[in-house]
C-alpha cells in the first residue's frame, strides 16, 4: 500500500473521529437539556429511553438485540459508512450500536425512535399473514404494535384503535397509561356467535375489515399471553336495550307493538345486538376495489396523511393497514343467525353519519328521519320473523368532514339555496361531490353472510350499486316517505333524485330544480 493511500486513510479516520466527537457533544448537550426539563416530567425517564432522535438506516437492525456480540464488536471497529444530515444540515455519521440491549434496562420502545423499517432489514421478520385464509391460525393475527418487542414482527402498518391511537398517545405522554399496558380480555368475548362464512376466506369479498377481528383474543391467546405480543381485537360484539323517542311515540299510538322479544316493554325498550368494527385494510384488495394500482394508493395515503406512515412506502411487503379513521357499527334486530339464511326476510338501512341531524335534529337534511324510519321497518321485520339490520358508518358529511359541511351550508344559504346548485356548492369547497366511495361498504355484509336484502331502506344509487356489484341481491328499494322529509331538506332530496337517487315518484326536471329552494340566510335571524 502506498504512503499516499495510507495517509488518506489516516486523514479519513481523523475526520471520522472529529465527526464522532461532534455527534457525542450534541448528544451530551441534548441530554443535559432533557435532564434539565426532567423535573417537569417526573415520569418521562421511566417511559422513554432517553435518547437523541436519530435515524435507523435500512441496513441496520432495528434493535440492538438483533446484534450478536461479535457484530457489535465489528460495528465498533468499523465506523458506519452511511452519512446523513441532521436538522442543522451538518453531515453526521450514522449511529453505531455500542451497547447490547440485553445488558441494560429495556424500555417499552426501541432505544431510538424507528422512523421507518425496510423489508430486508436485519431482524425484520413479520408475523405470518395470509389474507383470505379460512383457518385463522394460517391467516395469522394482525400485529400492529410499535413496542420494542413487536416492531420486528409487525405485519400491519398503522396503529390499533384508528384515530383513537392519538388519545392513547396523550395518555401515555401524561403518564396515565403505561406504554406497554396489556389489556385484560377476560369476559370480553362476544355474547353471540357470528358464524364463520365462506365469504371470510374469499380475499376479494372482505378487504376493509378483519373477519376474525372479534375472535382475536381467543384465536391468538397464546401469542398474546405466552409470547407477550400486543395483539388487539378490531371488532367487538355486545347486546343492549335502546330507547328511541320517535319509536316510543309509535308504540304509544299503536303503530308499533310490544312483542316481548324485539320490543320488550311498554316504555319502548328495544332489544338489539350490535358490533363495533374498526377498519383493517388489505391494501391490494382495497386498491382493486377502487380500481387503482396499489402503489399509487400507498403513495396517496402516505402524502395525504402528512407522511404519517412511511412504511406505506418503505414496506411493500406489509399488506395490511389500520387507517386512522372511524369505523362502523352494526345493529341487529331479531335472530342474528338468520342473517345468512336466504330464506329469511331482511330489511337493511346503510347509514352514513350526520351528527347534526342524527343527534341534534338539524332539519336541513333527511338523515335522522330516514335512520329512524329504517329502524322502525327493521324492527317490524324482526317482529314478523325476519331480521333487521342497520349499518352505521362514521363518514360525516359524505366523508368530507363536518368543517367542510358547514362551509358548504354557509355557501348554500348565502348564495341562494336551490336544488339546481346543490352539488355545485359542495364541489366548490371540497373539489368533489362526495368522498364516501361505497366500494368498501359491502364488506360488512359479507362478514355477516348476507347474500340478499329484501327491503333496502335507502335511495342512494351508489350504495345500491356497490352492494349489487359485490354480489348482494336487493329485491326492493324503499324511499323515505314524503311526510318524513323536513321542508328545508327538500333542496337536498330533489338534487339527489335528479342526480340518480332512487325514487318511486317523478324525477325533477332541470327547471324544477331552480324552483326548489331552501330557507334563506336572513331567515336565521331570530
Ligand atoms: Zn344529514
Amino acid at each position: 500500500m502506498s504512503e499516499a493511500v495510507l495517509s488518506q486513510i489516516l486523514a479519513t479516520l481523523v475526520d471520522l473521529k472529529t465527526n464522532q466527537q461532534q455527534l457525542a457533544d450534541k448528544v451530551d448537550k441534548l441530554q443535559s437539556e432533557v435532564d434539565k426539563d426532567d423535573h417537569l416530567l417526573p415520569h418521562k425517564a421511566a417511559r422513554y429511553h432517553n435518547s437523541p432522535v436519530d435515524i435507523i438506516l435500512a441496513d441496520q437492525p432495528i434493535l440492538n438485540l438483533a446484534l450478536t456480540g461479535k457484530e457489535v464488536r465489528e460495528k465498533e471497529r468499523a465506523p458506519a459508512q452511511k452519512r446523513h444530515s441532521d436538522s442543522d444540515g451538518d453531515t453526521i455519521v450514522s449511529p453505531t450500536f455500542t451497547t447490547n440491549r440485553s445488558t441494560e434496562q429495556a424500555g417499552p420502545y426501541t432505544d431510538k425512535p424507528v422512523l421507518t423499517t425496510y423489508p430486508s432489514q436485519k431482524g425484520v421478520k413479520p408475523f405470518k399473514m395470509d389474507w383470505g385464509a379460512a383457518d385463522p391460525q394460517v391467516r395469522g393475527p394482525v400485529v400492529a404494535s410499535h413496542l420494542a418487542n413487536s416492531i420486528n414482527i409487525r405485519n400491519a402498518i398503522g396503529a390499533y384503535g384508528g384515530s383513537y391511537s392519538i388519545y392513547r398517545s396523550l395518555a401515555v405522554a401524561m403518564g396515565d397509561l403505561p406504554a406497554d399496558h396489556k389489556p385484560n380480555f377476560d369476559y370480553t368475548q362476544p355474547p353471540v356467535k357470528i358464524a364463520q362464512q365462506p365469504q371470510w376466506s374469499d380475499p376479494t369479498k372482505i378487504v376493509s375489515l378483519d373477519p376474525f377481528g372479534h375472535l382475536t383474543s381467543q384465536y391468538f391467546k397464546s401469542e398474546i399471553e405466552e409470547q407477550g405480543i400486543d395483539i388487539r381485537p378490531t371488532i367487538a360484539i355486545t347486546r343492549a336495550h335502546m330507547l328511541v323517542p320517535e319509536l316510543q311515540n309509535e308504540i304509544k299510538d299503536g303503530s308499533m307493538r310490544v312483542d316481548g322479544k324485539v320490543i320488550v316493554s311498554e316504555t319502548g325498550e328495544i332489544n338489539v345486538h350490535k358490533a363495533a368494527v374498526d377498519p383493517v385494510w388489505f391494501l391490494p384488495g382495497v386498491a382493486a376495489r377502487l380500481n387503482v394500482e396499489e402503489e399509487l394508493l400507498r403513495r396517496s395515503l402516505y402524502e395525504n396523511t402528512g407522511g404519517m406512515y412511511p412504511e406505506l412506502i418503505s414496506r411493500p411487503d406489509l399488506k395490511v393497514f389500520l387507517p386512522p379513521i372511524g369505523g362502523l357499527t352494526v345493529y341487529i334486530f331479531g335472530n342474528h343467525e338468520l342473517l345468512s339464511d336466504p330464506n329469511t326476510r331482511l330489511t337493511v338501512r346503510v347509514h352514513d353519519e350526520c351528527n347534526g341531524s342524527d343527534v341534534f335534529g338539524s332539519d336541513i337534511c333527511t338523515c335522522r328521519p330516514y335512520l329512524i324510519y329504517g329502524m322502525k321497518e327493521s324492527i317490524k321485520e324482526a317482529q314478523d320473523g325476519g331480521v333487521g339490520l342497520i349499518v352505521y358508518f362514521r363518514k360525516e358529511g359524505r366523508a368530507l368532514g363536518e368543517v367542510t359541511k358547514y362551509l358548504v351550508y354557509n355557501a348554500r344559504k348565502r348564495a341562494g339555496d336551490s336544488a339546481a346548485k346543490y352539488f355545485q356548492r359542495t364541489e366548490n369547497v371540497a373539489g368533489v361531490k362526495d368522498m364516501r366511495f361505497q366500494a368498501l361498504m359491502p364488506d360488512v355484509f359479507h362478514w355477516l353472510g348476507v347474500t340478499k336484502i329484501d327491503r333496502f331502506m335507502s335511495m342512494s344509487n351508489m350504495k345500491h350499486d356497490a352492494l349489487v356489484e359485490n354480489g348482494i341481491k336487493i329485491l326492493e328499494r324503499c324511499p323515505i316517505p314524503d311526510e318524513l322529509v323536513p321542508p328545508d331538506s327538500k333542496v337536498e332530496m330533489e338534487a339527489k333524485i335528479a342526480a340518480g337517487y332512487f325514487t318511486t315518484g317523478s324525477i325533477p326536471r332541470e327547471e324544477d330544480l331552480t324552483h326548489t329552494v331552501g330557507r334563506g340566510w336572513e331567515e336565521f335571524q331570530h
